[in-house]
């Protein structure tokens, strides 16, 4: 009996959204998705409100959209869906 062991390997899964840092506020509030539906990546910062869209061009995980966005923040594009920025 009880040759066999269970082996025990540890998965931790990710369950929890992805956060990250928020390029306005500095807090690790941004949750960033894929909208594949409406081909849009989308960003929101539960902190400060900084939201973004971009239309997508390729599958992108959400650290792609996250990082796309920060980069389109720092170029000085306009993000905010409330400015009509869009497509
Ligand atoms: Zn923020």
């Amino acid at each position: 009996m009880g040759r066999r062991r269970k082996q025990v390997v540890k998965v931790i899964k990710r369950t929890l959204p992805q956060a990250f840092l928020c390029p306005k506020c500095g807090k690790n509030t941004v949750k960033a998705f894929a909208d594949e539906k409406n081909q849009l990546g989308v960003v929101v910062c539960g902190a400060c409100d900084l939201r973004g869209q971009f239309p997508l061009t390729q599958r992108m995980d959400p650290v792609d959209v996250y990082s796309t966005f920060v980069d389109k923040f720092y170029a000085g594009e306009k993000l905010g869906a409330e400015k009509g920025w869009a497509a």
